[in-house]
């Protein structure tokens, strides 16, 4: 049997796991709660416990995998196994790694998961044609990842640009405890806020014949965009989240700048504003310089497709 690898996203809600095979094709995957498996178990035993049944519901054999991959949300220390930080896990300096050799002597290897992300379109997916890039993945927070000559900058804590400070804001708090930070503005949890004040501010709006506080996400100033209300939410939008691109790319100039999470699906009503908007405002305009700005490719199973290339 060809090497395949047991391959792990722990996220706030779900804990995603796939078996992965040696080219990075997801030959089978599953996802369980993760406040129940954390509630009934160590986290450690949860993955190993998620592991085996998905090598025996799927004729693979536990013990004849090539290693167990993790992708975590966070600060994650993954030369010494630690999970230092997660805010949404409610988690902290925890030796996972330590944990799973518990329970397996597979060869196991951890990562921040929006690392994986990068991994997994650098190996497999739209960043192989590119030697550098940043991956923003722009979700409930917004993580990244970031490649410079062909390899993901390796260093512990790196790459969170989400905590980028962007404003001294009162209205910003974010859970690390700053203000102002890069994802208290530009997350998809940033622009559901900004849609309920918008149309609470302006009962007239289009945006109240379909949605009501409660039902208002990610898509709706998006689906309105020929209303005014929805279309100054958007147009605030793009400045917030381009804004933390222009700081990127006058600190990297990376080659490429690749967009993940579901607004990334948004090409006419958010790339193309946004990479105007970008090209308008960084400093290597002035030297005839324009960034790219592309939707990834590996969307939902990025993470886990990522941890395979943990080996
Ligand atoms: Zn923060």
């Amino acid at each position: 049997m060809n090497k395949f690898y047991f391959c792990f996203d722990v996220g706030g809600t779900d804990i995603k796991a796939g078996i992965i095979n040696h080219n990075g094709n997801v030959i089978c995957k599953d996802k369980i709660p993760t406040k129940e498996s954390l509630k009934t178990n160590n986290l450690g035993k949860a993955i190993v416990d998620f592991a085996s049944r998905l090598a025996s519901e799927n004729g693979y054999k536990f013990s004849k995998a090539s290693g167990i991959g993790v992708g975590l949300p966070g600060l994650v220390d993954s030369k010494n196994g630690i999970l230092k930080y997660a805010g949404n896990l409610k988690i902290k300096d925890y030796n996972i790694i330590e944990d799973i050799k518990n329970y397996t002597s597979l060869p196991v290897k951890i990562a921040n998961d929006a690392d994986l992300c990068a991994l997994a379109e650098l190996k497999n997916g739209v960043g192989q044609n590119y030697n550098s890039f940043v991956m923003i993945a722009v979700g409930t927070g917004i993580g990244a990842g970031i490649v410079i000559d062909g390899k993901i900058i390796p260093c512990n804590f790196s790459g969170e640009l989400g905590h980028m400070k962007m404003t001294n804001n009162k209205n910003t708090k974010c859970h690390c405890g700053e203000y102002g930070c890069y994802e208290t503005l530009a997350s998809t949890k940033a622009l559901i806020a900004q849609t309920k004040e918008a149309m609470k501010e302006n009962p007239k709006s289009k945006m109240w014949t379909a949605y009501n506080l409660e039902t208002v996400n990610g898509k709706t100033a998006f689906e309105f965009s020929n209303d005014a209300t929805a279309k100054k939410v958007l147009n605030n939008f793009i400045k917030n989240l381009g804004d933390g691109i222009v700081n990127i790319v006058n600190v990297i100039t990376p080659e490429v700048i690749i967009l993940s999470g579901a607004i990334s699906n948004q090409k006419d009503k958010l790339i193309a504003p946004l990479e105007e908007y970008v090209n308008k405002h960084i400093f290597a305009r002035l030297a005839d310089f324009k960034i790219k700005i592309i939707p990834a490719t590996k969307t939902s199973d990025a993470g886990i497709i990522g941890a395979r290339y943990l080996f």
